[in-house]
C-alpha cells in the first residue's frame, strides 16, 4: 500500500491560490508522486474562500496571532484552524505533509506577522492551518516546498516521511515486541541523526513495562524529533565505520583498505554518501548479516528517488 502524504492543492498544480494560480513542485508531483499517494488540501479554499480572493494576513493583535482580510476586515482564523479540525479524520492516516511556504494558512515558518498600526512584519509565524495540523499530528514530517530544493532537507524529509509510515503501518494495539523490532531496525538512522538521543529513547524502550498508548505516542513523538534535523556527515561516518566492523571477518585486507577509504573520502566530502554505501551493499549480497539485512538505513526508501546523490 501507498503511503499517503498531505500536500497544499497549489503545489500539485491546482488553481486556487489568491490570485488564481498555482504553485506547482515537479519534485512532488513528478518524483515523489510515484511513490506516495498525495492528499491535497486548500484550506483557503476548504473555508468557502473564492478563487481569485482578496490575500489574507497575519496580524499580531492584543497579544494573538489572528488571519484578517485586510481588504473587508474579516477576520477568519478560526475558520482556518477549525478547518485542520473538520479534516481531522485524513490527517490521521498521513505519513507527512508538504506545505506551501509563506502562507498565512499554510506556511510552516517564517510567516510575516504584521503589526497592524504601523504596517511593518516580522518573519516569524506560522500558517494557521500548519500550526493546528501541528498541534493535532505532533510527529507528524512537515516539510516546506522551498526547503525541499535543498538537497539535505529533502532527504532528510523522505526519509522521515518513510519512517514514519512504517510505524503507522505496524499492527494496533502495539505489542512490545514490535515496537522492538521496529525501533532496532530504526537504530542505524538514528545514530546517524543523534547519538544521545538514540541511547535516551533505547533506554526507555527496555526499561518499559508496557507500551500502551500514551508509551506509543511518547516513544514516536522522541523518534520524529530526533530526525528532525540532516543526519552530519560525521554521524554518518560512525554509523559506516560501524557497518564496517561487521564485515572484519570476512574481507581481505586491501578490500578493508578500500572500504575504509571510501569511508574517508566521504568524511572528507571528496565522495558522496553514495560511494561508500555502494561497496557495503555490494558486501551485504556477498556476506550476509541479518542484523544488517533488516536495517532501515541501508535503503530507507526508494532508490530511484536519488536522494543521497547530493549528500
Ligand atoms: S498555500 Fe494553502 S491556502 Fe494558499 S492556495 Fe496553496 S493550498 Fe490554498
Amino acid at each position: 500500500m501507498r503511503l499517503k502524504v498531505g500536500i497544499s492543492a497549489c503545489l500539485l498544480g491546482d488553481e486556487v491560490r489568491f490570485d488564481g494560480g498555482h504553485k506547482r513542485s515537479p519534485f512532488c508531483e513528478i518524483e515523489l508522486a510515484k511513490h506516495v499517494e498525495f492528499v491535497k488540501f486548500c484550506p483557503e479554499v476548504g473555508i468557502g474562500l473564492p478563487v481569485p480572493r482578496p490575500t489574507i494576513r497575519l496580524e499580531y493583535q492584543n497579544e494573538q496571532i489572528r488571519a484578517v482580510i485586510p481588504k473587508t476586515g474579516e477576520d477568519v482564523t478560526e475558520s482556518l484552524r477549525g478547518f485542520a479540525d473538520k479534516v481531522k479524520p485524513k490527517l490521521k492516516d498521513l505519513s507527512g505533509y508538504v506545505l506551501c511556504a509563506k502562507s498565512p494558512s499554510c506556511g510552516m515558518e517564517r510567516v510575516k506577522l504584521y503589526d497592524p498600526k504601523t504596517g511593518s512584519a516580522r518573519k516569524e509565524a506560522m500558517g494557521l492551518f500548519a500550526e493546528r495540523l501541528h498541534q493535532l499530528e505532533p510527529a507528524l514530517p512537515l516539510e516546506e516546498d522551498g526547503r525541499l530544493n535543498d538537497p539535505h532537507l529533502r532527504e532528510n524529509f523522505i526519509l522521515r516521511v518513510f519512517l514514519y509510515g512504517r510505524w503507522k503501518a505496524l499492527p494496533q494495539p502495539m505489542s512490545k515486541a514490535a515496537l522492538l523490532k521496529f525501533h532496532t531496525q530504526a537504530k542505524l538512522i538514528l545514530m546517524a541523526h543523534n547519538q544521545a538521543e538514540y541511547r535516551a529513547i533505547g533506554r526507555e524502550v527496555g526499561e518499559a513495562k508496557s507500551v500502551d498508548e500514551a508509551f506509543c505516542q511518547r516513544y514516536i513523538l522522541q523518534v520524529m524529533r530526533a530526525l528532525s534535523k540532516p543526519a552530519s556527515r560525521r554521524n554518518h561516518t560512525n554509523v559506516l565505520q560501524h557497518i564496517q566492523g561487521y564485515f572484519k571477518q570476512y574481507l581481505d585486507k586491501e578490500q578493508k583498505q578500500e572500504l575504509s577509504q571510501l569511508i574517508l573520502d566521504y568524511h572528507d566530502g571528496t565522495l558522496p554518501l553514495m560511494a561508500p554505501l555502494t561497496l557495503i551493499r555490494h558486501y551485504l549480497r556477498e556476506f550476509p548479516s541479518d542484523y544488517l539485512a533488516e536495517q532501515w538505513y541501508v535503503t530507507p526508501y526508494p532508490e530511484d528517488l536519488k536522494l543521497r546523490y547530493g549528500l
